[in-house]
Parts: C-alpha cells; sequence; structure tokens
C-alpha cells in the first residue's frame, strides 16, 4: 500500500521510466544517486546502463523491496540502499542524479543538488509541473524566487517531457514534468553561501523594495553586524566599538517602519504562499531565526528599540551606500532584478566587507 504523505506515487508506465534513464546519457563508469527509489521501477534500468547505484529511501518498506527485486542477480552488488531522508543524509560521491522525486522535497532537494561539490554532470529529475515552471522562471515573472535565481546560476535547466497523471499509481493530484539540470562547468567563480544568504535576504519579501529588505529591518542589520564583526577580527581590521551618536530611530526609520507594516498588510496573503520559492517555508527547516522573526507581521516598535552602536551604525551606511549610491537599486523589487543585478550587488557588498555567512 502507498503512503501518499510520503509521496508514493509509483510511474507505471515502462516508457516513461525508460525515458527518464535514458534521457541521463548514462556511461559504464557512471555513479548514481536515485533519490526515492520505491519499488525500484528506474532502479532496475539504472543498474542496467551504470557502474553503481546509491539508492536513498525513507520508507523502511520501500527499501526493503528494492533491495528484494534484484537480490541474487548480478545487478543486486552493484546497487547500495542508503535508509533516510536524503535531505538530511551526507552524500557520499555521485556522478548522475536521477530522481522521481517526492514532491514535497523539490525544494530542498534542488537546493541540495545544487550547492554539491564535485557538481554532477547532470540531474534528471520528476517535478510536479509548477515547480519545474519557477525553475525556469525569468525576473518580473509571477513563480519568479529565490528558487529561480539559484537554479539558473548553477545550472542549465530543460524541460524534457511533460508527464500526465494517470502514468503514476495511484495518480498524484497534479501534473508533472521532467527536467534535465546540467550544473555549470567550472562552477560560477562565487561562494554559493555568500550568493544564496544574499538571495535570502532580498527574497524575504520579493515585493518590497530592496531598501526596507534590507534596512528596514534590525534583524537583517543585526546579521550583517555580526558577519561584518567577524570579517573584521579575521582581517585585523580595527573597530571603534563606542555607542553611535544617533539614539533609537530617526524619522526616516519610523516612516520606513510604517511603510514595511502597511506592506506586510498588503502582502501578507502572497508573502506566506507556501508555493514562494523565495521562502519555502514549509519544506525548508534551516530557516534561520531571523527570517520567522522578519516574516511573523509586527507593529512598528520604535520606541522599544534599543540604543544601537557605531559599529551598527557604520554597517547601516555601507548597506545604505551599496544600495542607493553603488548600485542604484534601493528602490528596485527583487522579483524585477535579475542575476546581473544580484551579482553586481554581492560584489559591491563583499567590496565594502558587507558579507552573507
Ligand atoms: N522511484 C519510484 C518510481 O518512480 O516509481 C518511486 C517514486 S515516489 C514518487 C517517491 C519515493 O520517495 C517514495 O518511495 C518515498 O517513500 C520516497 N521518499 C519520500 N520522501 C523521501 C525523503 N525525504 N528521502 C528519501 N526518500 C523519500
Amino acid at each position: 500500500k502507498m503512503n501518499t504523505d510520503l509521496g508514493q506515487h509509483v510511474l507505471k508506465n515502462p516508457g516513461v521510466a525508460q525515458a527518464i534513464v535514458d534521457k541521463a546519457d548514462l556511461n559504464q563508469s557512471d555513479v548514481v544517486l536515485e533519490v526515492g527509489p520505491g519499488s525500484g521501477n528506474l532502479t532496475v534500468r539504472i543498474l542496467e546502463k551504470a557502474k553503481k547505484c546509491i539508492a536513498v529511501e525513507l520508507d523502511p518498506r520501500m527499501a526493503a523491496e528494492v533491495t528484494k527485486r534484484v537480490q541474487g542477480t548480478p545487478a543486486g552488488k552493484r546497487l547500495d540502499v542508503m535508509l533516510g531522508d536524503v535531505i538530511k543524509t551526507d552524500l557520499p560521491y555521485f556522478d548522475v542524479c536521477i530522481s522521481n522525486t517526492p514532491y514535497q522535497i523539490s525544494s530542498p532537494l534542488t537546493f541540495k543538488l545544487l550547492a554539491t561539490t564535485p557538481a554532477p554532470r547532470v540531474c534528471i529529475l520528476m517535478f510536479q509541473r509548477e515547480f519545474a515552471l519557477r525553475l525556469f522562471a525569468k525576473a518580473g515573472d509571477k513563480l519568479y524566487s529565490r528558487l529561480s535565481v539559484n537554479a539558473q546560476m548553477w545550472a542549465k535547466i530543460d524541460h524534457i517531457m511533460k508527464v500526465g497523471k494517470n502514468n503514476f499509481k495511484p495518480p498524484p493530484a497534479v501534473e508533472s514534468s521532467v527536467i534535465r539540470m546540467v550544473p555549470k562547468n567550472p562552477r560560477p567563480n562565487i561562494s554559493y553561501e555568500e550568493w544564496d544568504g544574499l538571495l535570502r535576504i532580498c527574497f524575504v519579501r520579493k515585493n518590497k523594495m530592496l531598501r526596507s529588505n534590507f534596512l528596514g529591518t534590525t534583524s537583517v542589520l543585526n546579521l550583517l553586524e555580526g558577519n561584518y564583526r567577524t570579517y573584521c577580527a579575521q582581517n585585523d581590521i580595527p573597530l571603534d566599538d563606542g555607542p553611535a551618536e544617533t539614539n533609537g530611530m530617526n524619522g526616516a526609520d519610523v516612516l520606513m517602519e510604517v511603510e514595511n507594516y502597511k506592506d506586510g498588510l498588503d502582502n501578507q496573503a502572497e508573502d506566506d504562499d507556501p508555493d514562494d520559492g523565495g521562502m519555502d517555508l514549509d519544506d525548508e527547516d534551516d530557516l534561520p531565526a531571523f527570517f520567522k522573526e522578519q516574516t511573523a507581521l509586527k507593529l512598528p516598535k520604535g520606541a522599544n528599540r534599543k540604543k544601537k552602536g557605531k559599529v551598527h551604525e557604520l554597517v547601516r551606511e555601507k548597506v545604505r551606500s551599496v544600495l542607493e549610491d553603488k548600485t542604484q537599486l534601493a528602490d528596485k523589487r527583487a522579483r524585477l532584478c535579475d542575476e546581473g543585478d544580484f551579482l553586481k550587488l554581492l560584489y559591491l557588498f563583499n567590496q565594502e566587507g558587507i558579507h552573507f555567512t
């Protein structure tokens, strides 16, 4: 019996299963990672072409089933089943990833594959149609998100085929698509963590101006201040740690917090949409506390703001100068920024000693 909470929709169309494996163009020397082998419809086809298949499966009954299916055959020795959640598993080396993905882990799995070094040669992945569209979305599209920017930064993505629900047993509620993700080689010469850290801040509210995402929330500035202190300590840069001249909020700060608050009301429905790849609130449990804090709707609290030190004001000024003077992106909304805008921001922030990790 299938457990649909685990996304157990078995591919019953052998033609589709064969096409997925064929699209990976496997070599006899390849180590393949398969996510969620289920009863092994893809696994047996992978083992025909590859040196080895590492199959990560969460459900012990399924892990037993796929093991039994190849036991005693020559291919059986070339299958390694790892029992567990692929998101929490430290993965061994693999050349290629093939997965009829359980849809609830689409987003964290994609991020995990994009962050993998050395990058796999190719990933052939079945996703819910709408998720696939998010991978392709361009600046300005409704589905444009942190996921889109990351996917297109680190990989080239093609749509391979549409797969209707009736190819699965039981049929899922949604239509599916198989995509090919080819990580760029060589990898772009920037840090994955820095890039993703920048995007997380920009896309916390993708409909807001970058100014308010960066300067309108104490939590983001506190994070950047912490990173800046680490950066200075590592590079022997002395810091003047006295109290700032200004105490608490000035008029502009208050206006911005009020604007944020209203913006929050306007955008709440949209921003809390669990489908928003910018947040992935539903499936990413690595969300730092300050994002949760920022997402919670709050009243302006200017009066309560603690007195900030000189370092905090220095960081705020660096951030302001990058957004307003050096790039003029302060008034742009993340959903309209393209890869070039984000690269420019990262480069100039880093030049100022502002880091995201
Ligand atoms: N590969 C099979 C096929 O194509 O017929 C089954 C695919 S089914 C859509 C997804 C499989 O992923 C299920 O067997 C499910 O138990 C497994 N699964 C769900 N969540 C998982 C996770 N976090 N890590 C590893 N496997 C998972």
